[in-house]
């Protein structure tokens, strides 16, 4: 077949949109040509279901090395002894601990969908809330922090065999010794989902929930800069603690579970060629550059919540800890959706979110999460992030003059011209 130059084409178009505009969705990031071309390597025609060592597939020698570095490197970057490297996603790296841990109908208690959680830890429309028993903690309503002792209320009234901590948009850090301590008191698993500030917990930015959380789980695309995909931590190794058995009637260790649950349980084939990209940013991540980017990650968000704030914008808990911030647009009578519009038209892109206590709906929402991981690979400083600010700014409060918007726009390109990308 001749070059597919429709898909092609707009891969191209794809490329355009990233270089020119501004992309402050919190949980994007670009990828090292590196990464990106392992990506795109021969790796995507084999198959190598099984681990390395105990594949049920012939030709798998290379494709076991590859991916016993990739399990090398995730444990040495985040210091866990044990790690599986092959879940397709975050979305599918939680639903393998649930598999591994619970059983249908099991209670499990998770972070407020609609105060920042994620739909995987509970949500009616998710699997985890269909199949498991949710009940959720939230942050308190004056100071967008979440409430512990809400928590352990919640933990100690219901008795959840599994408390999820973890969020999509929750700008502040998290108390994993004291949830540690709520679910010692009922016999529950604690499992800490750091898909959004992984590469900042990995970096030391931010606390670790290794030592006190039974299991973690991540996206690898988020802060880490990988390529799309998922990976499963124990910081320990220990035997399950309720006595689930294979159908083998054998009682065996988390590590043996979950990697049970990935496969067979909820995946076929392993995607070795996003395991070979998760092993080279993972060690991209262990490097001084790295380390530099990540500093400079923090240190943006910081100066793009005090601009925002500045400007009379509302940020939820009023600041951040990590790379992201969740602003709340009612009193600048404009909505999420709205909101998300108009700056894409200015050619900065932001997601609409819900605002804990959000009056309106998921459609609709009171406000947008933005965050800085993507434009710090850019090479953005501090000087852009005020920059950025009073763009966005200017088109909120010029929501319905397209010239306007045009000329941010142009303005929008000319700054990120200053910051090429792949080209
Ligand atoms: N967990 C959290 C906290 C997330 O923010 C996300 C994605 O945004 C996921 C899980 C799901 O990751 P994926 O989109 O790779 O399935």
């Amino acid at each position: 077949m001749k070059r597919d130059t429709l898909i092609f084409d707009l891969i191209e178009e794809e490329l355009d949109r990233q270089e020119e505009g501004l992309e402050l969705i919190a949980s994007e990031n670009f990828v090292s040509k590196q990464v990106m071309e392992a990506a795109g390597s021969v790796l995507t025609n084999k198959y190598a279901e099984g681990l390395p060592g105990k594949r049920y597939y012939g030709g798998c020698e290379i494709v076991d090395e590859i991916e016993t570095i990739a399990i090398e490197r995730a444990k040495q970057l985040f210091n866990a002894e044990w790690a599986n490297v092959q879940p397709h996603s975050g979305a599918q790296a939680n639903a393998a601990v649930f598999l591994a841990v619970l059983k249908p109908g099991d209670k499990i208690l998770g972070f407020d969908l609609s105060h920042g959680g994620h739909l995987t830890h509970g949500s009616s429309v998710n699997s985890s809330g269909k199949l498991y028993d949710p009940y959720f903690y939230g942050v308190n309503k004056d100071t967008g922090l979440i409430e512990y002792e809400e928590l352990e209320k919640v933990a100690l009234r219901e008795k959840p065999k599994l408390i999820i901590c973890g969020a999509s948009a929750y700008s502040r850090d998290w108390d994993y010794e004291f949830i540690r301590k709520v679910a010692d008191k009922i016999g529950a698993l604690v499992l800490a989902d750091i898909s959004h500030p992984a590469g900042m917990i990995a970096r030391g930015l931010l606390k670790d929930p290794l030592p006190h959380c039974h299991i973690v789980t991540t996206t690898t695309h988020k802060t880490l800069r990988g390529p799309r995909g998922g990976l499963i931590l124990l910081g320990k190794d220990f035997e399950n603690p309720f006595g689930i058995k294979t159908p083998k009637g054998e009682i065996r260790m988390m590590s043996s579970l979950l990697d049970m649950a990935v496969f067979p349980g909820i995946q076929g084939g392993p995607l070795e060629h996003t395991i070979a990209a998760k092993a080279i940013a993972f060690a991209e991540a262990l490097s001084d550059e790295y380390m530099e980017y990540i500093l400079q990650v923090k240190t943006n968000a910081q100066a793009m919540a005090k601009a925002f704030t500045d400007k009379g914008y509302n940020i939820i808990s009023g600041g951040t800890d990590n790379h992201l911030m969740l602003i709340d647009l009612r009193n600048k009578n404009i909505n999420g959706k709205v909101a998300e519009r108009v700056l894409g038209e200015a050619g900065i892109t932001v997601n609409k979110n819900m605002v804990p206590f959000d009056d309106k709906s998921p459609f609709t929402t009171s406000g947008i999460r933005v965050g800085t991981a993507a434009v710090t690979t850019r090479g953005l400083k501090e000087k852009e992030m005020q920059t950025i600010v009073n763009l966005i700014d200017q088109a909120l409060m010029n929501p319905e003059n397209e010239e306007k918007l045009a000329e941010i726009h142009d303005e929008v390109n000319d700054l990120m011209e200053r910051f090429p990308l792949y080209k």
